[in-house]
């Protein structure tokens, strides 16, 4: 039977092993498909304290990787798809093998979020994207539409401005939630255009993506547009399906922690952007990493690991 197990390698999950290494705790720790978590999808971190001129966010996941394994993590590159209690702990399936634990830290993350349109999935990567830094590329001297008004919003959309001829901000509301700093950015940047109370309704056609179909919220009002790509930065979904009805989630669907990030289970912990709607940040999740760790040893300690 295993000591530990943590689920999903971003942030939380390898400061978690950091921790749970160092402690000797031997933790297994499950990669999943998206090794690195978001991180792997940034470019410069420019807000990690320690790095006075930024990192690489795929650099920095490396390197935590790598403190990881010298402390005595165990890498499994492989998706979890079960978890289950059974009497001792908790069981958890990953392909077609069974591992048996006394304690799991869940640091699942959080995916990106979709327009949930029904015509959707045939556009997914022919037009319609979720990550900038990996499909911007594609898109030279091109008009493109960023959706979201959020700080992820303005970031992809200045990012974008690297490749694209232009980038339209389509947001629903009249005004931005994005921080003072990446409005300023975003408004100051002279490719970046906006289209205020807009909402895509409708994706036109097939794919590659040609046109959108746009609704004034205000108006209600519809009307078609022409674009070579849209990119949605509308904010993320944590992963949690295997965890449903066996772990409490918050209001907003995100694990349920305590203040000691742990959750309605005994000895199973939650941490990083699957247990966190608000901060989502990546100095935040190494935080909660952390904690989570410190936790699942003193319980291991208290059942007599
Ligand atoms: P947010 O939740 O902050 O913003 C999501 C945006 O998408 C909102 O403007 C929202 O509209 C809009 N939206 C949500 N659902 C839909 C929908 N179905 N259709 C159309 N629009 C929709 O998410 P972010 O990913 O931008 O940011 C998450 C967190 O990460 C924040 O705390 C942010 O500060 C942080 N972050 C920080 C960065 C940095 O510091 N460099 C970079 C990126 C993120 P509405 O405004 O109407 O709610």
């Amino acid at each position: 039977m295993e000591n530990l197990i943590i689920l999903g390698a971003g942030v939380s999950g390898w400061t978690a092993a950091i921790y749970a290494g160092r402690a000797e705790l031997k933790p297994l720790v499950f990669t999943g498909i998206e090794e690195g978590g978001q991180l792997m999808l940034t470019t410069t971190v420019e807000n990690f304290p320690g790095f006075s001129d930024g990192i690489l966010g795929p650099t920095l996941m490396q390197e935590m990787k790598k403190q990881s394994e010298k402390f005595g993590a165990k890498v499994i590159q492989k998706e979890v798809t079960g978890f289950k209690k059974i009497k001792e702990g908790y069981e958890i399936t990953a392909g077609k093998e069974k591992y048996s634990v006394k304690a799991v830290i869940i640091s699942t993350g959080a995916s990106a979020r979709w327009l949930g349109l029904p015509e959707e999935k045939k556009f997914q990567g022919r037009g319609l994207h979720t990550c900038a830094t990996c499909d911007g590329f594609f898109y030279k001297d091109k008009e493109i539409f960023v959706v979201g008004g959020g700080d992820s919003a303005c970031e992809e959309a200045n990012f974008l401005t690297k490749f694209a001829k232009t980038v339209t901000i389509v947001h629903r509301r009249d005004e931005l939630k994005a921080s003072k700093i990446m409005q300023e950015k975003v408004k100051s940047n002279p490719k970046i255009k906006f289209l205020w109370n807009s909402e895509i309704v409708k994706l036109v056609g097939e794919a590659p993506l040609k046109t959108v179909t746009i609704k004034n919220t205000k108006t209600e009002k519809t009307k078609d547009y022409k674009i070579d790509g849209v990119f949605l930065a509308i904010g993320h979904v944590p992963n949690v399906k295997i965890f449903e009805g066996i772990i409490k989630f918050d209001e907003y669907g995100f694990i349920k922690t305590d203040e000691r990030r742990r959750t309605n289970l005994p000895g199973v912990f939650a941490a990083g952007d699957v247990q966190d709607h608000i901060y989502k940040q990546a100095i935040t999740a190494a935080g909660t990493g952390c904690e989570a760790a410190i936790e699942a040893e003193k319980y291991l300690a208290e059942i007599g690991n």
